[in-house]
């Protein structure tokens, strides 16, 4: 099927582009790699009156160092994460989105936006407690990450807003893992494990609508607990739906397997 007719309009910047989304009134889809949207409009799954392209703004494209991390521009394409930043856990996390081809055109700001509950990068923002950058007609904020997702495919961004960048910060000791049924599938289970400033943060993708930060293994982790007792906490903690990819008792005990992964890679990148 092809798309529905819309209007094309290439943003020649930030300010231009967030007016083009007030002018469509709810009915305006920003365009970044298309590698989510494309397919969606190809099955009139959505009908935008208006597409704005970002791909041309200038100063989207940019990896910044900034105080304990790293400033991702929108733009970045997912195989510049993999090769580019200086951010090891971002890079490991980033090679795990589908296939080179999509990688080349995928962007960190349309993974974020789209907040599919399966993707990896929202999971390692999670994990980092990244900081998302944001511009609309009325002006610039900031949101954290946690706050950001609110549900499958669902954020904060107003209809005129847009995600400028993402703050990762670099982690001192991180794990990630990932388990999917083939190569370059969405994971079924994902997991992110960073610690920053002293303490540890782990975020499990594929057990809810957003990524879920486990707590109670946080602090059973900052308290040195061993790692089995880690995953059994953080799989005790997550309350999965059975789909047609796995039930929601696998979900739970790859959730266990996983954080164990994430958490021995760890030990073994420091042993190695
Ligand atoms: C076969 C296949 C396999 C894939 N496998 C994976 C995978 O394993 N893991 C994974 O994470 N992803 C996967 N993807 C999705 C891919 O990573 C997408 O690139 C990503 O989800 C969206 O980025 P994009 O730049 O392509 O966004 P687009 O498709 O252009 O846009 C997606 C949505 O985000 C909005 N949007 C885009 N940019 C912004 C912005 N800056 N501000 C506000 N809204 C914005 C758009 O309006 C749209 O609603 C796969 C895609 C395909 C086709």
């Amino acid at each position: 099927m092809k798309p529905a007719p819309f209007d094309y309009h290439r943003a020649t910047s930030v300010r231009d582009a967030v007016q083009a989304l007030a002018d469509a009134a709810g009915d305006g889809k920003i365009i970044a790699g298309g590698q989510s949207l494309a397919p969606v409009l190809a099955l009139r799954m959505a009908r935008p009156k208006v597409l704005v392209d970002i791909n041309r703004i200038p100063g989207l494209s940019t990896i910044v160092s900034v105080d304990g991390g790293v400033r991702i521009g929108a733009l970045v394409r997912h195989a510049r994460l993999v090769e580019q930043t200086g951010h090891p856990m971002l890079a490991e996390a980033a090679r795990w989105i589908g296939h080179t081809a999509i990688r080349s055109r995928g962007t960190s700001g349309g993974s974020i936006a789209h907040a599919d509950p399966a993707a990896e990068l929202p999971v390692v923002a999670a994990a980092l407690e990244a900081t998302i950058h944001i511009a609309g007609p009325r002006g610039t904020r900031t949101s954290s990450a946690a706050e950001f997702c609110t549900g499958a495919l669902e954020t904060t961004l107003a209809e005129d807003e847009m995600v400028t960048a993402v703050d990762m910060p670099l982690p001192q000791r991180w794990g990630f893992a990932e388990f999917s049924r083939r190569h370059g599938d969405f994971g079924l289970v994902t997991v992110a494990a960073a610690e920053v400033g002293g303490h540890w943060r782990i975020a499990v993708g594929g057990v809810g609508s957003v990524p879920l930060r486990v707590e109670e293994a946080e602090q059973l982790l900052d308290a040195g607990a061993p790692v089995e007792q880690v995953a059994a906490a953080a799989a005790a903690a997550t309350a999965p739906s059975s789909d047609i990819h796995a039930s929601a008792g696998y979900r739970r005990a790859m959730t266990a397997e996983f954080v164990r992964r994430a958490l021995v890679q760890e030990k073994e990148r420091v042993a190695a």
